[in-house]
Protein backbone atom coordinates (compact mmCIF):
# COMPACT_ATOMS: atom_id res chain seq x y z
CA UNK A 1 0.00 0.00 0.00
CA UNK A 2 3.01 2.12 -0.40
CA UNK A 3 2.94 3.55 2.94
CA UNK A 4 -0.24 5.26 3.27
CA UNK A 5 -1.36 5.84 6.72
CA UNK A 6 -4.61 5.69 5.71
CA UNK A 7 -6.31 2.38 3.63
CA UNK A 8 -6.81 3.25 0.39
CA UNK A 9 -10.05 3.01 -1.82
CA UNK A 10 -9.82 -0.51 -4.33
CA UNK A 11 -12.41 1.35 -6.33
CA UNK A 12 -12.43 -1.42 -9.19
CA UNK A 13 -15.20 -4.03 -9.99
CA UNK A 14 -12.58 -6.95 -11.50
CA UNK A 15 -8.69 -7.47 -10.25
CA UNK A 16 -6.30 -8.70 -13.12
CA UNK A 17 -4.15 -11.80 -13.48
CA UNK A 18 -1.33 -13.16 -15.40
CA UNK A 19 -1.67 -16.76 -14.55
CA UNK A 20 -4.09 -19.24 -15.01
CA UNK A 21 -2.87 -21.10 -11.81
CA UNK A 22 -3.19 -17.93 -10.12
CA UNK A 23 -6.88 -17.25 -10.50
CA UNK A 24 -7.17 -20.50 -10.08
CA UNK A 25 -5.40 -20.74 -6.39
CA UNK A 26 -7.55 -17.50 -5.57
CA UNK A 27 -10.95 -19.40 -6.40
CA UNK A 28 -10.67 -22.07 -4.65
CA UNK A 29 -9.51 -20.51 -1.61
CA UNK A 30 -6.08 -21.38 -1.46
CA UNK A 31 -4.33 -18.23 -1.49
CA UNK A 32 -5.61 -14.56 -1.07
CA UNK A 33 -6.83 -12.15 -3.10
CA UNK A 34 -9.92 -11.35 -5.28
CA UNK A 35 -11.31 -12.01 -8.15
CA UNK A 36 -14.64 -10.28 -9.00
CA UNK A 37 -16.15 -6.99 -6.59
CA UNK A 38 -19.86 -8.57 -6.44
CA UNK A 39 -17.31 -12.11 -4.62
CA UNK A 40 -15.08 -9.85 -2.17
CA UNK A 41 -12.84 -6.64 -2.32
CA UNK A 42 -10.18 -5.15 -0.28
CA UNK A 43 -11.76 -2.89 1.35
CA UNK A 44 -14.97 -4.88 2.34
CA UNK A 45 -12.20 -7.85 3.73
CA UNK A 46 -10.96 -5.05 6.22
CA UNK A 47 -14.55 -4.29 7.21
CA UNK A 48 -15.47 -7.82 7.90
CA UNK A 49 -11.77 -8.55 9.51
CA UNK A 50 -12.43 -5.70 12.28
CA UNK A 51 -15.88 -6.39 12.42
CA UNK A 52 -14.59 -10.12 13.45
CA UNK A 53 -12.44 -9.44 15.86
CA UNK A 54 -14.69 -6.60 17.76
CA UNK A 55 -17.41 -8.87 17.85
CA UNK A 56 -15.44 -11.80 18.82
CA UNK A 57 -16.34 -13.86 15.92
CA UNK A 58 -14.34 -16.52 13.63
CA UNK A 59 -15.74 -14.47 10.45
CA UNK A 60 -17.78 -11.87 9.16
CA UNK A 61 -19.17 -11.06 5.52
CA UNK A 62 -20.30 -7.98 4.87
CA UNK A 63 -23.30 -6.59 2.83
CA UNK A 64 -25.06 -3.98 1.05
CA UNK A 65 -27.62 -3.37 3.96
CA UNK A 66 -29.27 -4.41 7.40
CA UNK A 67 -31.82 -5.92 5.77
CA UNK A 68 -29.48 -8.12 3.40
CA UNK A 69 -27.94 -9.20 6.48
CA UNK A 70 -30.90 -10.72 8.30
CA UNK A 71 -32.23 -12.18 5.35
CA UNK A 72 -28.80 -13.89 3.88
CA UNK A 73 -27.83 -14.69 7.91
CA UNK A 74 -31.60 -16.46 8.20
CA UNK A 75 -31.22 -18.33 5.04
CA UNK A 76 -27.50 -19.98 6.16
CA UNK A 77 -28.97 -21.03 9.74
CA UNK A 78 -32.23 -22.12 8.55
CA UNK A 79 -31.75 -23.27 5.21
CA UNK A 80 -35.01 -24.89 5.17
CA UNK A 81 -38.40 -23.45 5.86
CA UNK A 82 -39.37 -23.33 9.47
CA UNK A 83 -40.90 -21.61 12.07
CA UNK A 84 -38.94 -18.47 13.14
CA UNK A 85 -39.32 -17.42 16.87
CA UNK A 86 -39.06 -13.25 17.40
CA UNK A 87 -39.91 -10.58 19.78
CA UNK A 88 -43.39 -9.01 19.62
CA UNK A 89 -41.55 -5.26 19.22
CA UNK A 90 -39.79 -6.75 16.37
CA UNK A 91 -37.64 -4.17 14.21
CA UNK A 92 -40.38 -2.56 11.50
CA UNK A 93 -38.25 -3.11 8.46
CA UNK A 94 -37.42 -7.36 9.80
CA UNK A 95 -40.83 -7.64 10.29
CA UNK A 96 -41.91 -6.98 7.27
CA UNK A 97 -38.84 -8.71 5.84
CA UNK A 98 -40.84 -11.78 7.01
CA UNK A 99 -43.93 -11.35 6.31
CA UNK A 100 -43.52 -10.34 2.70
CA UNK A 101 -40.49 -12.38 1.50
CA UNK A 102 -40.04 -15.38 4.23
CA UNK A 103 -43.68 -15.82 5.13
CA UNK A 104 -44.57 -16.72 1.73
CA UNK A 105 -41.75 -18.95 1.54
CA UNK A 106 -42.80 -21.46 3.80
CA UNK A 107 -41.07 -19.67 7.15
CA UNK A 108 -44.21 -19.31 10.11
CA UNK A 109 -43.35 -16.35 12.66
CA UNK A 110 -44.09 -16.86 16.10
CA UNK A 111 -43.74 -13.51 17.92
CA UNK A 112 -43.71 -14.05 21.46
CA UNK A 113 -42.97 -11.60 24.50
CA UNK A 114 -39.28 -12.80 25.71
CA UNK A 115 -39.74 -11.82 28.87
CA UNK A 116 -42.25 -14.54 29.26
CA UNK A 117 -40.01 -17.50 29.59
CA UNK A 118 -42.56 -20.21 29.47
CA UNK A 119 -44.09 -18.70 26.17
CA UNK A 120 -40.56 -18.12 25.02
CA UNK A 121 -39.58 -22.01 25.31
CA UNK A 122 -43.05 -23.53 23.90
CA UNK A 123 -42.36 -21.13 20.75
CA UNK A 124 -38.85 -22.60 20.55
CA UNK A 125 -40.01 -25.84 20.42
CA UNK A 126 -39.78 -26.97 16.64
CA UNK A 127 -38.52 -23.86 15.45
CA UNK A 128 -35.58 -23.56 13.12
CA UNK A 129 -34.39 -20.43 14.47
CA UNK A 130 -34.92 -17.71 17.11
CA UNK A 131 -34.16 -13.90 16.59
CA UNK A 132 -33.37 -11.37 19.14
CA UNK A 133 -32.56 -7.76 19.48
CA UNK A 134 -29.83 -6.44 21.88
CA UNK A 135 -31.80 -3.54 22.43
CA UNK A 136 -35.29 -2.76 21.18
CA UNK A 137 -36.94 -0.07 18.85
CA UNK A 138 -38.29 2.50 20.00
CA UNK A 139 -38.91 1.15 23.45
CA UNK A 140 -35.12 0.00 24.07
CA UNK A 141 -36.42 -3.25 25.95
CA UNK A 142 -33.28 -5.07 26.77
CA UNK A 143 -34.07 -8.73 26.31
CA UNK A 144 -31.89 -11.24 28.74
CA UNK A 145 -29.96 -13.09 26.33
CA UNK A 146 -28.03 -15.61 28.31
CA UNK A 147 -31.85 -16.79 28.96
CA UNK A 148 -32.85 -16.62 25.37
CA UNK A 149 -29.62 -18.58 24.43
CA UNK A 150 -29.88 -21.38 27.29
CA UNK A 151 -33.42 -22.14 26.21
CA UNK A 152 -32.81 -22.09 22.50
CA UNK A 153 -29.61 -24.63 23.59
CA UNK A 154 -31.83 -26.91 25.10
CA UNK A 155 -34.13 -27.32 21.99
CA UNK A 156 -31.55 -27.37 19.62
CA UNK A 157 -32.50 -24.03 18.20
CA UNK A 158 -29.70 -21.44 16.79
CA UNK A 159 -29.71 -17.80 18.27
CA UNK A 160 -29.68 -15.44 15.71
CA UNK A 161 -28.91 -11.48 17.48
CA UNK A 162 -29.74 -7.93 15.88
CA UNK A 163 -27.18 -6.22 17.83
CA UNK A 164 -27.58 -2.77 16.19
CA UNK A 165 -28.29 -0.71 18.63
CA UNK A 166 -25.62 -1.96 21.09
CA UNK A 167 -22.37 -2.40 19.03
CA UNK A 168 -19.50 -4.66 19.91
CA UNK A 169 -18.51 -2.06 22.01
CA UNK A 170 -21.24 -2.17 24.89
CA UNK A 171 -22.50 -5.84 24.02
CA UNK A 172 -21.06 -9.12 22.23
CA UNK A 173 -24.13 -11.59 22.10
CA UNK A 174 -21.70 -14.36 21.07
CA UNK A 175 -20.02 -14.71 24.56
CA UNK A 176 -23.81 -15.06 25.87
CA UNK A 177 -24.78 -17.83 23.44
CA UNK A 178 -25.47 -16.23 20.70
CA UNK A 179 -24.61 -18.28 17.35
CA UNK A 180 -24.72 -15.60 14.75
CA UNK A 181 -24.92 -11.97 14.81
CA UNK A 182 -25.88 -9.30 12.73
CA UNK A 183 -25.51 -5.57 12.23
CA UNK A 184 -27.27 -2.52 10.25
CA UNK A 185 -23.61 -0.46 9.83
CA UNK A 186 -25.58 2.27 8.62
CA UNK A 187 -26.43 3.46 12.17
CA UNK A 188 -23.43 3.25 14.81
CA UNK A 189 -20.94 1.33 13.06
CA UNK A 190 -20.81 3.78 10.42
CA UNK A 191 -21.68 6.29 12.64
CA UNK A 192 -21.78 9.43 10.60
CA UNK A 193 -25.44 9.24 8.53
CA UNK A 194 -23.63 8.92 5.00
CA UNK A 195 -23.81 5.12 4.11
CA UNK A 196 -26.12 2.39 4.22
CA UNK A 197 -24.27 -1.60 5.21
CA UNK A 198 -24.50 -4.68 7.01
CA UNK A 199 -22.50 -7.06 8.38
CA UNK A 200 -22.84 -10.98 9.31
CA UNK A 201 -20.96 -12.50 12.23
CA UNK A 202 -20.45 -15.76 13.48
CA UNK A 203 -18.43 -18.77 13.05
CA UNK A 204 -16.28 -19.53 9.95
CA UNK A 205 -18.68 -22.00 8.49
CA UNK A 206 -21.96 -20.30 8.65
CA UNK A 207 -20.23 -16.70 7.64
CA UNK A 208 -19.01 -18.72 3.82
CA UNK A 209 -22.43 -19.88 3.49
CA UNK A 210 -24.15 -16.71 3.71
CA UNK A 211 -21.34 -15.02 1.68
CA UNK A 212 -22.13 -17.58 -0.91
CA UNK A 213 -25.57 -16.56 -0.48
CA UNK A 214 -24.95 -13.11 -0.51
CA UNK A 215 -22.77 -13.42 -3.43
CA UNK A 216 -25.44 -15.29 -5.66
CA UNK A 217 -28.37 -12.98 -4.39
CA UNK A 218 -26.14 -9.87 -5.40
CA UNK A 219 -26.26 -7.97 -1.89
CA UNK A 220 -22.23 -7.94 -1.46
CA UNK A 221 -21.22 -4.13 -0.69
CA UNK A 222 -19.37 -2.01 -2.53
CA UNK A 223 -15.38 -0.34 -1.72
CA UNK A 224 -16.47 3.18 -1.05
CA UNK A 225 -18.84 1.96 1.38
CA UNK A 226 -16.63 -0.62 3.31
CA UNK A 227 -14.03 2.77 3.21
CA UNK A 228 -16.15 4.59 4.97
CA UNK A 229 -17.74 2.22 7.51
CA UNK A 230 -14.58 1.61 8.29
CA UNK A 231 -13.65 4.79 8.97
CA UNK A 232 -16.50 5.28 11.17
CA UNK A 233 -15.57 1.96 13.14
CA UNK A 234 -12.40 3.81 14.08
CA UNK A 235 -13.69 6.00 16.63
CA UNK A 236 -16.50 3.45 17.73
CA UNK A 237 -15.06 3.00 21.22
CA UNK A 238 -15.64 6.40 21.63
CA UNK A 239 -18.61 7.20 20.33
CA UNK A 240 -20.32 5.01 22.45
CA UNK A 241 -19.42 5.79 25.89
CA UNK A 242 -20.51 9.52 24.76
CA UNK A 243 -23.76 8.69 23.43
CA UNK A 244 -24.58 6.68 26.20
CA UNK A 245 -23.67 9.18 28.74
CA UNK A 246 -25.37 12.20 26.99
CA UNK A 247 -28.18 9.61 26.22
CA UNK A 248 -28.61 9.04 30.04
CA UNK A 249 -28.54 12.81 30.89
CA UNK A 250 -31.54 13.53 28.64
CA UNK A 251 -33.45 10.43 30.01
CA UNK A 252 -33.08 11.75 33.59
CA UNK A 253 -33.95 15.36 32.61
CA UNK A 254 -37.02 14.29 30.35
CA UNK A 255 -38.24 12.72 33.49
CA UNK A 256 -38.87 15.82 34.91
CA UNK A 257 -39.95 17.97 31.86
CA UNK A 258 -43.56 19.04 31.56
CA UNK A 259 -46.08 17.08 29.26
CA UNK A 260 -43.89 13.68 29.42
CA UNK A 261 -45.55 11.01 30.95
CA UNK A 262 -42.87 8.61 30.03
CA UNK A 263 -39.28 8.15 29.70
CA UNK A 264 -37.90 4.73 28.21
CA UNK A 265 -33.90 4.29 28.28
CA UNK A 266 -32.64 0.87 29.71
CA UNK A 267 -30.56 1.82 32.81
CA UNK A 268 -32.68 4.52 34.61
CA UNK A 269 -33.31 3.80 37.79
CA UNK A 270 -36.19 2.45 39.26
CA UNK A 271 -37.55 0.67 35.06
CA UNK A 272 -38.26 -2.36 34.88
CA UNK A 273 -35.39 -3.35 32.49
CA UNK A 274 -32.62 -1.66 34.78
CA UNK A 275 -31.30 -5.03 36.54
CA UNK A 276 -31.53 -7.17 32.83
CA UNK A 277 -29.62 -3.66 31.17
CA UNK A 278 -27.28 -2.75 33.56
CA UNK A 279 -26.09 -6.67 33.59
CA UNK A 280 -25.81 -7.02 30.07
CA UNK A 281 -24.41 -3.66 29.70
CA UNK A 282 -22.05 -2.64 32.23
CA UNK A 283 -20.31 -0.14 30.04
CA UNK A 284 -23.48 2.18 29.08
CA UNK A 285 -26.88 1.08 27.33
CA UNK A 286 -26.42 3.62 24.30
CA UNK A 287 -27.68 6.67 22.65
CA UNK A 288 -31.18 5.58 21.73
CA UNK A 289 -34.03 6.54 24.05
CA UNK A 290 -37.78 7.24 23.83
CA UNK A 291 -40.41 9.52 25.74
CA UNK A 292 -43.93 9.41 25.52
CA UNK A 293 -45.98 13.23 24.92
CA UNK A 294 -48.91 14.10 26.58
CA UNK A 295 -51.13 15.57 23.43
CA UNK A 296 -50.08 12.99 21.22
CA UNK A 297 -49.13 14.21 17.60
CA UNK A 298 -50.03 17.85 17.78
CA UNK A 299 -47.40 18.16 20.59
CA UNK A 300 -44.82 16.02 18.39
CA UNK A 301 -45.24 18.64 16.10
CA UNK A 302 -45.06 21.08 18.95
CA UNK A 303 -41.66 19.49 19.50
CA UNK A 304 -40.08 19.72 16.22
CA UNK A 305 -41.39 22.85 15.44
CA UNK A 306 -40.05 24.38 18.98
CA UNK A 307 -36.23 21.97 18.84
CA UNK A 308 -33.67 24.51 17.54
CA UNK A 309 -30.84 22.02 17.50
CA UNK A 310 -32.23 18.81 17.29
CA UNK A 311 -33.88 17.78 13.59
CA UNK A 312 -36.48 15.15 12.25
CA UNK A 313 -34.97 12.53 10.72
CA UNK A 314 -36.04 8.80 10.65
CA UNK A 315 -32.39 7.39 11.80
CA UNK A 316 -30.10 6.64 14.04
CA UNK A 317 -26.58 6.14 15.50
CA UNK A 318 -25.54 9.50 14.02
CA UNK A 319 -23.19 12.52 15.26
CA UNK A 320 -26.41 14.75 15.59
CA UNK A 321 -28.91 14.26 18.00
CA UNK A 322 -32.63 13.47 15.74
CA UNK A 323 -35.48 12.76 16.93
CA UNK A 324 -38.07 10.35 14.94
CA UNK A 325 -41.93 9.49 15.06
CA UNK A 326 -42.68 6.07 15.20
CA UNK A 327 -46.53 6.23 14.06
CA UNK A 328 -45.35 7.79 10.89
CA UNK A 329 -41.59 6.20 10.74
CA UNK A 330 -40.75 2.72 11.52
CA UNK A 331 -44.18 1.21 12.86
CA UNK A 332 -46.39 2.98 9.72
CA UNK A 333 -46.70 -0.53 8.47
CA UNK A 334 -48.72 -1.77 12.07
CA UNK A 335 -52.10 -0.81 12.84
CA UNK A 336 -53.02 1.30 15.50
CA UNK A 337 -53.99 -1.62 17.49
CA UNK A 338 -50.69 -3.12 16.72
CA UNK A 339 -48.57 -0.34 18.05
CA UNK A 340 -50.49 0.09 20.93
CA UNK A 341 -50.15 -3.47 22.30
CA UNK A 342 -46.66 -2.28 22.16
CA UNK A 343 -46.49 0.67 23.51
CA UNK A 344 -46.33 2.53 21.12
CA UNK A 345 -48.91 5.56 20.25
CA UNK A 346 -49.35 8.75 18.82
CA UNK A 347 -46.88 10.87 20.98
CA UNK A 348 -44.23 8.03 21.59
CA UNK A 349 -40.90 9.97 19.92
CA UNK A 350 -37.68 8.16 19.54
CA UNK A 351 -34.53 10.13 20.11
CA UNK A 352 -31.44 9.10 18.64
CA UNK A 353 -28.93 10.97 21.13
CA UNK A 354 -25.62 12.50 19.42
CA UNK A 355 -22.12 14.09 20.40
CA UNK A 356 -23.07 17.41 21.03
CA UNK A 357 -21.97 19.16 24.63
CA UNK A 358 -24.81 16.88 26.80
CA UNK A 359 -25.81 20.59 28.73
CA UNK A 360 -26.67 21.60 24.52
CA UNK A 361 -28.95 18.73 24.29
CA UNK A 362 -30.63 18.41 27.60
CA UNK A 363 -31.34 22.29 26.85
CA UNK A 364 -32.54 22.05 23.84
CA UNK A 365 -35.44 20.03 25.16
CA UNK A 366 -35.89 21.90 28.01
CA UNK A 367 -36.03 24.84 26.27
CA UNK A 368 -38.67 23.33 23.35
CA UNK A 369 -40.76 21.04 25.86
CA UNK A 370 -41.22 24.20 28.44
CA UNK A 371 -44.92 25.50 28.36
C1 LIG B 1 -31.76 0.03 10.53
C2 LIG B 1 -31.91 -1.31 11.16
C3 LIG B 1 -31.96 -2.47 10.39
C4 LIG B 1 -31.92 -2.44 8.87
O1 LIG B 1 -30.68 -1.98 8.44
P1 LIG B 1 -30.46 -1.21 7.04
O2 LIG B 1 -28.99 -0.92 7.06
O3 LIG B 1 -31.32 0.01 7.06
O4 LIG B 1 -30.85 -2.15 5.96
C5 LIG B 1 -32.07 -3.70 11.03
N1 LIG B 1 -32.15 -3.76 12.37
C6 LIG B 1 -32.12 -2.66 13.15
C7 LIG B 1 -32.21 -2.82 14.63
C8 LIG B 1 -32.00 -1.40 12.58
O5 LIG B 1 -31.99 -0.31 13.35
Amino acid sequence: MRGSLAPPIFQTSVWVYGELEDYDAVARGDRPGHLYGRNSNENVAMLETALAELEGAEAGVATSSGMAAILVAVRALAPKPAPIVAPLDLYGGTLALFRNELEPAGYALRLVDFDDQGALRKALVGAGLALSETITNPLVRVADLPVVTRLAAELGVPVLVDNTFATPILCRPLELGATTVVHSVSKYIGGHSDLIAGVVLGSAALTADARRRSVLLGTTLGPFEAWLAVRGLRTLALRMPRHSASALQLAESLREAPGVNGVHYPTLSGVAQEEVSRRLLPDGAGGMLAIQLDGGRPAVQRLMERLRMTTFAASLGGVETTISHPEVTSHRALSAAERSALGIGPGTVRVSVGLEEPEDIVEDFAQALSP
